[in-house]
This record gives structure tokens, C-alpha cells and sequence, in this order.
């Protein structure tokens, strides 16, 4: 089949911030053959592109000149299973907690931390998704892409991804070059639960939970998500908008010095992980808005829409709360979501 070129196509439904833009030029891929005819395309190959899964690591504060290229290539299934490990692949534009889901249903462990965490496979190295404990860097196996000048299919092993902290070689060097079209996840025997996290491990605590089943962890990382986070059906959000500064042991017992109560983590190279929540609510801007933007009153790390803001809106609340977080401690938030 051929491609079918869409145009001003309104992207109110294709972001989970529901914010207004246009797609001037709209195109779906559903293979790896798709992308490369869009490379092929005389019209569409030299154009800038645009990868969209499903908008949830995305504010929009403008239409998108680019072409859109929507990920709906599907596909799910088991390569390898043996006593050691599970092999996985998954079709870029499968909805990741689908994914998540359908491991644990079919008996294939090791993904339950990462539930709940919206968008597509396809997007999940992008930002090398994590959650309460995990990251998909431990469980990624390998990447396939499709280049976008070359029309070049390609296997990345997860070693030349890059993935570090909410960052990888897509957001970078690749960003806007390569198109992710599957991954490949290995699951490995036998199964240990990730129960470090204390919100996790409190949750099993109540339910007298001392030896967790997969099933468990699942539906506690789920039933804690759903208390903190709003969901974005109910309220446009894309998640955490801003990364956790990392600093060394000098910046941050400074900083321990002045506020003795902040929230840090140590992290295995001796760097501390500072909690951008906390310092944002000591900021005092826990629950206040700008227009229909706003600061979530329960997890100020989400900047919300409450209806009718624009993503120029929610940037310039966006800066706003970097401006007085860089005031009062000396850091500047990196913001996490892909702005366009
Ligand atoms: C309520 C909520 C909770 C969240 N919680 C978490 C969390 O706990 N942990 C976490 O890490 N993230 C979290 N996120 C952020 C988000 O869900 C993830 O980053 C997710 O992986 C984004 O997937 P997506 O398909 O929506 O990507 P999009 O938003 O569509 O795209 C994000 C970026 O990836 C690129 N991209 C997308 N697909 C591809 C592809 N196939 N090939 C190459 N590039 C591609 C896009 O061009 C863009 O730059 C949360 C978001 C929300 C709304």
C-alpha cells in the first residue's frame, strides 16, 4: 500500500498535554517498508521529520513544520526462551504498559516496575524510561532502526544506545535521524523482584506481602502511580517535566548545608541525585498556576494543563519555575519532555 499524506492535521489528541498545534504534513508507518518510502518519497525524503509516538514526552508550543511520521508499526513476540532468559520483540508503535501487561500475562517477568508509564515501545529508549528502580536499560537487548537519509535498516545493540539518566544517543546524536522501529527486550531467570523503592516496598508492607509474585509488584508500582500522578485523560500532563539535577558530593553538601531537609540520593559513581520535587516545592510553587498551566498540587515535578492552555504557556510556567529554583539553589532544571 501506498502512503497517505495527510495535511493540517490538528494534534490536540496526539500529545497527553491536549494541547492545540497542527501537523502540516501527517504521515503513519506501520513497517519498516513504510519508513523507507517515506525516505523514497520525492516529496517527503529531503524534508525535516518529526517521530511521533504517543505524545507523552512532548509539549507542543507551536504547529509542527516538520513532517509528523505517526509510529503505528505493531507486533509482539517471544524470540527465545530458555532457562537463563526470555528474548522479547516488540513493534515500535505498541503502547509500552501493553506491553508490560501482556509479558506478565503470558508469564514473562522483569517489566512490572516500568508499568503504567504511557507512550509507545518505540519511544522507550528514547529517554531510556524508568521507574521505581528499573530502567529500561536493564532489560534492553537491542534496537532496530531505519535511517532517515539513507533508507538503511540497522540493529543497535543496547550497548550503543547510550542510555544514561532519562537519556540516550536518540535524544542526541540520533534525534530526528533514525527511526526506532522495534525493540528487544531480555527478561532474565530466575525472576527478582525490584522492591528497593520505598513507596514499593511500604505498599507490600501493608498488604503483609514478604515474599512478592510478579503480579504483586505490578499492582503496587499501579496503585501507587495512579495515587500520585494525575492521569492524563483527566488532566493534560506529560509526566515529570523535569529531570533530577545530578551534582557531585561538593555541590550537594552545600546545598545540604543550607537546607538540611532536601531530598538526595547517592548514586553508585559518588554523585547525588537531588529530588527537583522537593526543591520546587520549597520554591513555593506547589499547586500554582499561570493561566490554564499549573503546578500539580500533589507531585510538583508534573506541570499540568487545567483546560485551554497553550504549550507556550506551559514553557513560560516552565521557566518560570527553572528561574526560581536557579535563584534560590544555584541549579538549573533540565526540562525532560522533547520540546517542539
Ligand atoms: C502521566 C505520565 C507519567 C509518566 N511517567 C514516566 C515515568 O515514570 N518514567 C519515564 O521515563 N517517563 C515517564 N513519562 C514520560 C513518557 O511516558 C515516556 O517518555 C514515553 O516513553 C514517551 O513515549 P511516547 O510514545 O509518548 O513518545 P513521544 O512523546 O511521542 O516522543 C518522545 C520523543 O521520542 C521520539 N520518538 C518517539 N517514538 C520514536 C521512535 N519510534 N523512534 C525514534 N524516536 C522516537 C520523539 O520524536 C520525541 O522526541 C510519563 C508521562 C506521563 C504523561
Amino acid at each position: 500500500m501506498s502512503l497517505q499524506i495527510e495535511t493540517d492535521v490538528p494534534l490536540r489528541a496526539f500529545n497527553t498535554f491536549g494541547v492545540d498545534a497542527t501537523a502540516h504534513r501527517f504521515v503513519r508507518v506501520r513497517s519498516a517498508r513504510d519508513v523507507r518510502l517515506v525516505v523514497d518519497h520525492p516529496e517527503l525524503g529531503r524534508a525535516p521529520k518529526f517521530i511521533l509516538g504517543g505524545g507523552s514526552n512532548l509539549l507542543l508550543t507551536r504547529d509542527v513544520e516538520a513532517v509528523v511520521v505517526k509510529v503505528d508499526i505493531a507486533g509482539l513476540r517471544v524470540l527465545e526462551d530458555d532457562a537463563r532468559s526470555t528474548l522479547i520483540e516488540v513493534g515500535a508503535g505498541e503502547s509500552w504498559h501493553g506491553v508490560v501487561e501482556w509479558a506478565l500475562d503470558q508469564g514473562y517477568a522483569g517489566l512490572e516496575n516500568l508499568a503504567l508509564i504511557p507512550g509507545t515501545a518505540g519511544a522507550a529508549p528514547v529517554q531510556n524510561i524508568g521507574a521505581y528502580g528499573l530502567e529500561l536499560s536493564d532489560r534492553l537487548e537491542s534496537v532496530d532502526v531505519v535511517d532517515f537519509v539513507t533508507g538503511r535498516s540497522a540493529t543497535l545493540p543496547a550497548a550503543h544506545c547510550r542510555l544514561g539518566y532519562r537519556d540516550s544517543v536518540f535524544k542526541r546524536e540520533l534525534a530526528g535521524k533514525s527511526l526506532i522501529t522495534a525493540i528487544r527486550l531480555r527478561l532474565p531467570k530466575p525472576w527478582v523482584p525490584v522492591t528497593g523503592y520505598a513507596d514499593v516496598a511500604r505498599w507490600l508492607q501493608r498488604q503483609h506481602c514478604t515474599e512478592p509474585t510478579p503480579r504483586a509488584v505490578f499492582d503496587a508500582v499501579c496503585a501507587i502511580r495512579r495515587s500520585k500522578l494525575p492521569d492524563p485523560s483527566q488532566l493534560g500532563n506529560a509526566g515529570s517535566f523535569f529531570k533530577n539535577p545530578v551534582v557531585n558530593r561538593t555541590i550537594r553538601n552545600e546545598i545540604l548545608e543550607e537546607y538540611p531537609d532536601i531530598v538526595s540520593y547517592p548514586l553508585e559513581d559518588g554523585t547525588y541525585k537531588l529530588a527537583a520535587a522537593w526543591m520546587i516545592a520549597a520554591c513555593g510553587w506547589k499547586g500554582q498556576s499561570r493561566g490554564g498551566a499549573a503546578v500539580h498540587e500533589k507531585q510538583p515535578l508534573v506541570l499540568v494543563n487545567r483546560g485551554g492552555a497553550t504549550g507556550a504557556e506551559i514553557l513560560a510556567l516552565a521557566q518560570a519555575v527553572q528561574a526560581s529554583v536557579e535563584e534560590k539553589f544555584g541549579l538549573r532544571l533540565e526540562p525532560e519532555p522533547v520540546i517542539v
